[in-house]
């Protein structure tokens, strides 16, 4: 069984419970001084993490995960990704050592993400044999924050099987995967966090429209007839809903933004059904939702228009029944 040393431990509450790195270290500072230095610095972070419900034995056994899965700052990953890039080889030189890493970027039917081998044997073959298109399995990796972008690394304990035998990837999805969310209450979100927030809608406004490029979602220019995408070109463009709503956890509420496809889903319409709706058919419409309990994935931005915090939605699913209870048991 693999041990975690202190920084590991630290580096795993902060990662799996979204606090911070100060307060985790402060915590085992005051167990230690409980203990009158009884203890080592590992031992009274291994108490902390069972007080915040981590186990950190759990299963130390690689593990497989889908790209979008991906959490930072863990070990012992395990991913099946196809190559949407060639493999480049990269000198380094910084004042502490210099050497070569190689690079590219693997993709499943979740989304991509960079690969970075720093094994030097494991760059030699991989240069020398793969090229896009080639499926790898990656086998004890770990992963990094890259400003705010999942990237997996494969150090010499790692290793790369180079199209597995019945291993086989759908369509890759090209958006480039970023940090997971955390569980977390509205009251204690700030700018930038990429949070899990379970609440109920309280407000439903009335949807926006924009154009957007069939093919990628993105907003389309109107030049004359036609709607211009920056990726694609020329497009056949649709009518997308921007859905806003207030949000409530019981701690605080928040103006919460979905787009597109999410807002589609959040309204059980399409954008072109809703911009066919009479103003009191719409009414009826989103007054479905209100009071409804979802749970939301996004980010937290400011709004600089309105000098307000907002979330801005990833993904949304309703609450399911059991969820909510749990909730409300621990609430009480
Ligand atoms: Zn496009």
């Amino acid at each position: 069984m693999l041990r975690l040393n202190y920084d590991e431990i630290v580096e795993k509450i902060v990662s799996d419970k979204g606090v911070t790195k100060e307060e985790v270290e402060s915590k085992i500072k005051v167990k230690i001084d409980e203990l009158s230095d009884l203890i080592s610095k590992e031992g009274a972070a291994h108490i902390i993490a069972n007080q915040y419900g981590i186990k950190l034995f759990e299963n130390n056994a690689p593990k497989d995960f889908k790209i979008s899965d991906v959490p930072k700052g863990v070990n012992g990953l395990n991913i099946l990704g196809k190559m949407v890039s060639d493999f480049e080889v990269r000198e380094f030189k910084t004042a502490k050592r210099q050497g070569r890493l190689g690079v590219c970027t693997v993709g499943d039917e979740t989304g991509t993400l960079r690969f970075v081998v720093w094994d030097d044997k494991t760059i030699s073959e991989l240069n020398e044999k793969v090229k896009a298109g080639d499926i790898l399995k990656i086998h004890d990796a770990y992963s990094k924050d890259n400003n705010g972008f999942i990237e997996i690394h494969l150090g010499s304990r790692g290793q790369v099987a180079i199209n597995p035998e019945g291993e086989s990837i759908g369509e890759v999805k090209a958006e480039v995967s970023r940090l997971g969310f955390s569980k977390m209450n509205i009251v204690e979100l700030k700018e930038g966090d990429r949070a899990e927030v379970q609440g109920t809608v309280v407000q439903m406004f009335e949807p926006r429209f924009y154009n957007a490029c069939e093919k990628c979602g993105r907003k389309v220019m109107v030049q004359g007839t036609d709607f211009v995408c920056n990726t694609h070109g020329n497009v056949s463009s649709k009518k997308f809903p921007v859905v806003n709503f207030f949000f409530d956890d019981g701690t605080s509420n928040i103006r919460a933004v979905c787009f597109a496809d999410v807002a589609e889903k959040f309204i059980g319409r399409s954008g072109e059904e809703l911009g066919g709706y009479k103003p009191e058919e719409l009414d009826v419409l989103l007054k479905g939702n209100l009071g409804k309990q979802f749970v939301i994935k996004g980010k937290a931005s400011k709004n600089s228009n309105f000098d307000r915090l907002e979330l801005m939605i990833n993904s949304i699913e309703e609450a399911d029944p059991s969820s909510i209870m749990k909730s409300m048991e621990d609430a009480v």
